[in-house]
């Protein structure tokens, strides 16, 4: 390892504790020792801490003995007389770095003034963790890279995101190099940035690089189920990110022509920081390289790399499989496209959104009716669509293969919205015929047709879904007379497979599903998916995974044969049991599909929503990841969420999919619908059709209006009472435990 960088980054992580150090006496000043600190919404406390130390910070006081920690790593620079090619101080000096950098950012939250402005995002809290974690376990997203630093030209930093965005790599962007920050180059490029297009600035400071390394924390933490504190933890932590959270630093430097002159001794602490958690530093200037040794088993730092090459060699030096599509389309193609949206102002053309008539439908067809890649627009291309005006749009998809069925048509048409939505500058919300389209000007300036979303679509079915499809071909309707027609054919096959999927029992099927995605981050998980229980996460029916299983054999997905009955109530099968002893590599014996409290599912980490045991009510809560606020239980999501992770049986408490609230196997062992006492309004809202139409199916449409909310209670007492006041069943149910 080099000297100078070693110096540099010893250098800086003694500045850093000072100036922690410094901020920490002020703050004790003003507000005293006994005073609350904390990131918003984190059931991690300050997690660097929780991580290296294992300490639970709360107060402003305990960050002194932090800071203790932080002084005892600091090494002092080598000397030339003392001087051996090793790591070591160095990575202390970096852990130190990252203990004094997280005190200065929590202090920001807590003085003032919020490091949470304009395009800055500051802390990301444990919901976004979730969230994104989803995306990092199914492979949507291969890595993440967090950038330090500027590109010399905002053309180069546009270039350098979209490359990125293309690969659907999460990008983090802290620090800024001689004044200016890549966030701030983008922002005047009129680039969007937020967590749906993952571009993510978390300050201008380099200070704010900790938010990238406590996101991966925690992300260790929530998914892997390894438990903090203290330094042996911390190296499985770091481990496990080495592993499985593949993440590079980009160091930029604006003005290359100086040889690095500009990245200051705190870059060279952070960066020490950043390869303490296994992530190598590639970067655009002259700095020295760190050869392959010790914690990476790639190089630690790469240097001299022009920015236009930097991502391929980032992806080389990190191992990342990545794919890049070719689309054959005029705007650039990747998920990192996903969430953005077309402004009004932005918008060449819009279709659906009660505007107009829209829809969109796959079905099967015979073989000899398809002619392979075909693509026909009906009306007006378009060059023929007046700017800022609503148009209809049908699309319609035949496909063909001789191990298609019927029931893998809604699994391939769900995948329209992803598809669609990655095209940059096209934005498309909702599905069947509720879609909501829009098409920028931007992209239409590029040369961006009608034509080319069913080349969207030809290419993309053709690459996903090749062990089951063979032909595809897409109408693309723009008129509004010849939409007619198609829209009612579309409206009647919806009507019938919602007919056949609700009318599917448990009962009437002799494998279960499993999913095993989540294993790559909870390696003893196993979700068993039912026709009436989904995946917690919410993303995998039970044909979702049938469908899964025909296309890809080895995949997440398997049969699981539910053999002898042992519990019918508490849905208990020795199939089941059996599978799970061994795909859960031992961990788990009984497992219960409709108990929440006798051995009960595990839960990975992405649940949509958590349902909970509130015994003063004799009933259950649900909490989805969207409410922020307290539960009856006394706790939040984010910490509910961060007790039942990990891949264990927690009784009293199961993650679960939004779908299965309406399910008549919903927590049916203990009672079913009539126990649940509690949900956050919204989330009330939004299952509230479905929970109606299966409450009145039942003859209990009154229970709806009984279910409390965040505003009828937030603790247990004012829950009774409503409870009470409302005459809830739950009150009369026998003893929940
Ligand atoms: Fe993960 Fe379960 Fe969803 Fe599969 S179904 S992705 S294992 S949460
Ligand atoms: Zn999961």
């Amino acid at each position: 390892m080099s000297k100078i960088i070693a110096t540099a980054a010893i250098r800086g992580a003694h500045k850093l504790v000072n100036r922690a150090e410094a901020a920490l006496a002020d703050a004790i000043k003003a507000k005293g020792k006994d005073a609350a600190i904390e990131y918003p919404n984190t059931a991690y406390y300050l997690p660097i801490m929780y991580l290296f130390l294992g300490q639970k910070v709360q107060k402003l006081g305990d960050l002194e003995e932090s800071m203790q920690e932080a002084r005892n790593l600091l090494h002092d620079p080598p000397s030339d007389d003392l001087w051996l090619p090793y790591l070591g101080d160095t990575l202390d000096c970096g852990v130190a770095t990252l203990l004094a950098e997280e005190t200065i950012e929590v202090l920001k939250c807590f003085m003032g003034p919020s490091p949470v402005n304009g395009i800055w995002l500051g802390f990301t809290d444990d919901a976004i963790l979730r969230t994104q974690g989803i995306k990092l376990v199914d492979g949507r997203m291969p890595g993440f890279a967090a950038i330090v630093g500027a590109t010399k030209t905002n053309r180069e930093a546009v270039e350098l995101i979209r490359g990125l965005q293309e690969r659907n790599i999460l990008v983090f962007m802290a620090g800024n190099s001689g004044g200016r920050a890549i966030a701030e180059q983008l922002a005047a490029e009129g680039v969007e940035m937020n967590w749906d297009t993952f571009l993510v600035p978390y300050g201008k400071e380099i200070t704010s690089a900790i938010h990238a390394l406590n996101f991966a924390a925690r992300s260790a933490m929530t998914f892997g189920g390894i438990e903090p504190g203290g330094m042996k933890q911390a190296r499985e932590i770091l481990r496990y990110n080495k592993e499985r959270v593949h993440a590079f630093v980009l160091a930029l430097d604006a003005d290359p022509g100086v040889n690095g002159q500009l990245l200051t001794d705190e870059k060279y602490a952070t960066a020490a920081g950043a390869i303490n958690f296994g992530f190598p530093v590639i970067s655009d200037v002259n700095i020295p390289e760190i050869l392959p040794s010790g914690i990476c088993t790639y190089e630690h730092v790469v240097a001299n790399v022009p920015v236009a090459e930097i991502i391929t060699r980032a992806a080389e030096v990190r191992g990342l499989k990545i794919k890049i599509e070719k689309i054959p389309i005029p705007v650039p193609f990747g998920a990192g496209f996903e969430g953005e949206r077309v402004r009004k102002e932005d918008m060449h053309a819009q279709f659906g959104g009660q505007y107009t008539d829209a829809f969109e439908l796959l079905r099967m067809k015979p073989l000899d009716q398809i002619e392979d890649g075909k693509i026909e627009v009906i009306g007006p291309e378009i060059d023929g669509m007046k700017e800022g005006e609503a148009f209809p749009l049908g699309i319609l998809i035949d496909v063909a293969g001789r191990e298609f069925q019927e029931d893998f048509e809604s699994v391939v048409e769900r995948r329209i919205h992803h598809y669609i939505s990655c095209a940059n500058g096209i934005f498309h919300m909702g599905q069947r015929s509720i879609i909501w389209v829009r098409i920028s000007k931007e992209a239409k300036a590029k040369g961006f047709k009608i034509k080319h979303f069913g080349d969207i679509l030809v290419t993309k079915i053709h690459n996903d879904f090749s062990s089951i499809i063979d032909r595809v071909q897409v109408k693309l309707i723009t008129d509004a007379e010849k939409i007619k027609g198609p829209l009612e054919e579309a409206k009647r096959m919806y009507k019938h497979r919602d007919d056949r999927i609700a009318g599917m029992t448990d009962d009437d099927v002799e494998d279960f599903y499993s999913c095993t995605l989540c294993q790559s981050y909870a390696p003893n998980h196993v979700c068993i998916v039912t026709p009436q229980r989904l995946g917690l996460c919410g993303a995998y029916s039970w044909l979702d995974c049938k469908a899964s299983y025909q296309i890809d054999k080895n995949g997440p997905n398997e049969p699981v044969q539910k053999g002898e009955c042992l519990d019918p109530v508490k849905g208990q099968w020795k199939g089941v049991n059996d599978y799970i002893a061994v795909k859960s590599h031992g961990n788990l014996k009984n497992f219960n599909a409709y108990s929440m409290l006798e051995d009960p599912m595990t839960s990975c980490g992405c649940f949509e929503c958590i349902c909970g045991i509130v015994p003063e009510a004799n009933g259950v809560m649900i909490v989805d990841r969207d409410h922020a606020g307290m539960t009856p239980v006394g706790m939040k999501f984010s910490t509910l969420a961060g007790k039942i992770g990990g891949g264990i049986q927690t009784p009293g408490f199961i993650g679960i999919g939004k779908l299965y609230i309406s399910s008549p196997k919903f927590i049916s062992a203990e009672g079913g619908i009539e126990r649940l006492v509690w949900m956050p309004r919204t989330l009330k809202e939004e299952v509230g059709v479905r929970l109606k139409e299966r409450l009145q199916k039942i003859g209990k449409e009154d229970l709806f209006d009984k279910i409390a909310t965040e505003e009828n209670a937030e603790t247990p007492d004012k829950l009774l009472e409503f409870l009470e006041s409302v005459d809830h069943p739950a009150l009369k149910l026998d003893p929940i435990i």
